[in-house]
């Protein structure tokens, strides 16, 4: 008998770093979010951003970067994705299937995170579209809390159904009953959701840029202007998206910071290229 035949089977895994998808739910046309299991040995901080992917049609590993949406304690991993049309990766990734496998490299890194930053009063999540996708990670650790004592996700889309992934994940928030216990009946004013489209008509609108400036945003939430001594942001969008937000934010007074060097904001792009 051949020795591999009286080697003990072991579940071969047909991918390189591969991980098994556990859930898929698909939010609109072009948006969906999945859970895969997480690799034992994988350490990171709410924020960063993994690459992962699937075998190409020539056999490579074909792998983007993706935002770590679930917080560092969760023993899975969420990601939420765009599905390019024509895009390499996500015209085939958006149809896995529990039971499925990806390629995850287990190396995280990125700049949204709290170590990036001074402390201060307040923290501004600044989001267009899948750049909402870091945040979710950071409003569910319950360190972002301790370290600020009021948290604004604003989030921007073109329509209200690509609000709808956010808008769920902050509304479970405000009912966790973990956050609750630790933070009291007072958890739900301490995460201010400001979500806006720019296409669609909905209750609120506009682009972050414009909200700000304009001073709507602090108006609506009875808050005062962003302010170098207080406050703190993160912004995830374009390209476009976050050179405007730098500017408006560099204009309130607050500069960038990096990993290396906190100061009172940080930026990261959410994908390549223009987008929306
Ligand atoms: P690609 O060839 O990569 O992209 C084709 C074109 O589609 C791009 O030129 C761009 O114009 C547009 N595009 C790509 N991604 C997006 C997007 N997310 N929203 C709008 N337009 C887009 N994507 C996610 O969906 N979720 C994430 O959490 C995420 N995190 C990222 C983090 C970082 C640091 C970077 C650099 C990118 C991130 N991306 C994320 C983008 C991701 O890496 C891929 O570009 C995306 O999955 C599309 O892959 P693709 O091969 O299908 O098309």
């Amino acid at each position: 008998m051949p020795v591999a035949d009286a080697a003990p089977k072991t579940a071969a895994k047909t991918l390189p770093d591969a991980q098994t998808v556990t859930a898929v739910r698909h939010w609109t046309d072009s948006l969906f979010s999945f859970r895969v299991t997480r690799p034992a040995s994988l350490r990171f901080r709410s924020g960063e951003f993994v690459m992962i992917g699937l075998l190409g049609d020539n056999g490579k590993p074909l792998l983007r970067a993706y935002s770590i949406a679930s917080p560092n304690w969760d023993e899975e991993l969420e990601f939420y994705s765009i599905k390019v049309p024509d895009g390499p990766l996500t015209s085939k990734l958006q149809h896995i299937q529990p039971g499925d496998e990806i390629i995850l490299r287990p190396k995280p890194v990125g700049t949204l995170v709290l170590d990036a930053l001074l402390p201060g009063k307040r923290l501004w999540f600044l989001a267009t579209g899948t750049g909402i996708a870091p945040f979710a990670s950071l409003m569910r650790d319950p360190e972002t809390y301790e370290r600020y004592e009021q948290v604004v996700m604003m989030h921007t889309c073109r329509t209200a159904d690509e609000l709808t992934y956010g808008r769920e994940l902050v509304e479970n928030l405000k009912h966790d009953p973990l956050l609750g216990e630790i933070y009291g009946e007072d958890f739900a004013n301490r995460l201010i959701y400001y979500p806006t489209t720019t296409r669609e008509e909905s209750p609120r609108m506009g682009r972050i840029t414009d909200n700000m400036t304009s001073g709507k945003v602090f108006q609506d939430l009875g808050l005062p202007p962003i302010s170098p001594e207080t406050d703190r942001a993160m912004v995830c969008g374009s390209l476009a998206f976050n050179v405007d937000v730098k500017d408006v934010l560099e204009g309130f007074g607050l500069r960038e910071g990096a990993n290396s060097e906190p100061r009172e904001f940080v930026v990261e792009k959410a994908f390549v290229g223009e987008g929306v």
